[in-house]
């Protein structure tokens, strides 16, 4: 999961992006970066870690230009370094800018290709490198006579749909052009297009969430369509084109955790979304006939949810966990050795809520067990009397090939295990799962420009339909050999401040 965003403004853009980029944060906190366009170059700024750490003064200060595109990165792949960074710069047609959200599991394959038969070198790990390179060369494959149109760009996106696979929403730049942004044939990542009026101005933006526009002051557009190419001109003109068929499936692990609940995804509300599952999970609790003194959330994305099932029980609903919040979320950091010791550090269970009480704590998910076991092992030293556990979204079973780090099988606690079995070994007196029904019916509301989903990672269901045993086993195999690269140790660096930083002017 990363988060992308791009604006096509019309004076000093850098402090925008940067402001967005916070506002995008939570999507990756791995490695941060930001490219800018003056009219004549662009100016580069890549570096591990978090936005608030990697861009100083004197850096942006050089980032000048009125066109601007920023990343936060959480690697899926490569070893997480520095050299992986986005955007990426091609110099191809006076230079071209990109950075993307998403993961393409034929990028091995691709990259061969554009070598042996392109003599064309991707030098990282990063998939958007091989994109970049994938769009550059069928763009500059076509007359261009200097200028880059529309039918330039959608033949070039078309080119990247074709050979693409996985899932990728893509803001690119083409100097003295204009702006590109896509989402792939399935649209499974999110991407939304916003402008604002300054003067007698329109800036654009793309981001992955609506965040970064509300809180930039830019109106909404739209979402970007599945399959479709927007272009902005030279001259400001948009252009929009859907260049495939494919279903629209956006990814329901948005709605559940990784989207700030204050995000529209897909014109529906992710906060709404969450209180939908919270309720529908009181019902089924309401079931169990269970005797509950008080409900708690794992902070922090299950507390919309855990409210809204407080109040539909009718039970108090309380914080006892306490979070830290200047330590990175667990699940997006990659590397069983760094979560284990990063929850010790992250939450601290408060006797005073503890103490006594029958508690039904709340979360998100279950995805490895470990974090979870850990928590009731804490809560229960608190003096919880009885300590009940929910996930409101069903187990995850099955790996993510589109750009999400939910594991192997074998790392996956619900992959091959039994609610009871894992009800013994997260050592909870109790365990409740959503189904994964309720989850989609929260998702999926009249207003809502989608009517289906991908749940590949619940119900092993691969919509994209090119999805196969060897291609699990590839990523299978790539996570487990970039474990074994020692992935853990780069990631775990990468969260000093300032501590490793590429520079490219
Ligand atoms: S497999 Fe799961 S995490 Fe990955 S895109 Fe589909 S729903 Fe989202």
């Amino acid at each position: 999961m990363c988060g992308v965003l791009g604006i096509y403004g019309h004076k000093y853009v850098a402090q925008d992006i940067y402001d967005g980029l916070i506002t995008l944060q939570h999507r990756g906190q791995d490695a941060t970066g930001m490219v800018t366009y003056d009219g004549d170059v662009f100016h580069m700024k890549k570096g591990l870690g978090l936005v608030k750490d990697v861009f100083r003064t004197k850096n942006m200060l050089r980032l000048q230009g009125n066109v601007g595109i920023g990343h936060t990165r959480y690697s899926t792949i490569g070893d997480g370094g520095a050299a992986d960074a986005q955007p990426f710069l091609s110099q191809a047609f006076y230079g071209v800018a990109m950075a993307h959200n998403g993961n393409l599991f034929n990028s091995h394959e691709l990259k061969k290709e554009l070598f042996e038969k392109d003599r064309r070198l991707v030098n990282s790990s990063c998939d958007v490198e091989v994109i970049l390179n994938v769009f550059t060369k069928a763009l500059t494959q076509q007359k261009l006579n200097g200028n880059v149109n529309f039918d330039h760009i959608c033949n070039a996106a078309s080119s990247c749909f074709k050979r693409s696979k996985g899932a990728y929403s893509v803001v690119s730049y083409i100097s003295k052009q204009g702006m590109v942004a896509f989402r792939d044939p399935h649209g499974i990542r999110p991407l939304i297009m916003g402008k604002r009026k300054v003067g007698m101005y329109e800036d654009y933006i793309f981001a992955s969430e609506k965040i970064a526009l509300d809180i930039l002051g830019f109106e909404t557009v739209r979402d970007v369509k599945a399959g479709e190419v927007i272009w902005i001109d030279q001259k400001r003109k948009v252009h929009s084109k859907v260049l495939t068929n494919k279903k629209h499936i956006p990814c329901i692990f948005e709605y559940i955790y990784f989207a700030r609940p204050d995000s529209m995804i897909d014109n529906v509300s992710v906060y709404k979304a969450r209180i939908r599952m919270g309720e529908k999970l009181a019902d089924q609790i309401k079931k169990s006939k269970i005797d509950i003194d008080v409900i708690m959330p794992v902070p922090d994305s299950s507390r919309t949810s855990a409210m809204a099932l407080a109040q539909k029980l009718d039970l108090p609903y309380r914080e006892g966990l306490i979070k830290n919040r200047y330590i990175g979320r667990t699940f997006i950091m990659p590397g069983q050795a760094v979560r284990k010791k990063s929850i010790k550090y992250k939450l601290n269970a408060m006797p005073l809520e503890f103490k006594r009480k029958k508690v039904l704590l709340v979360d998100d998910s279950i995805v490895r067990g470990n974090t979870s076991k850990e928590i009731v092992r804490m809560c229960k030293e608190a003096g919880a009397k009885k300590l009940y556990f929910a996930s409101y979204s069903p187990p995850v079973k099955f790996p993510c090939v589109y750009g999400i780090d939910i594991p192997t099988s074998e790392e996956l606690i619900g992959s091959d295990n039994s609610i009871e079995d894992i009800r013994k070994y997260i050592d909870a007196d109790k365990l409740f799962y959503g189904t994964l029904k309720n989850v989609f019916d929260s998702c999926i509301v009249k207003k809502s420009d989608i009517n289906d989903l991908c749940m590949a990672c619940f119900d092993g269901k691969y919509k994209t339909g090119d999805v196969d045993k060897k291609v699990l086993q590839d990523v299978s195999e790539s996570r487990l050999s970039e474990k074994a690269c020692g992935s853990v140790e780069d990631s775990f660096d990468s969260e000093e401040p300032g501590d490793e930083q590429l520079t490219i002017i």
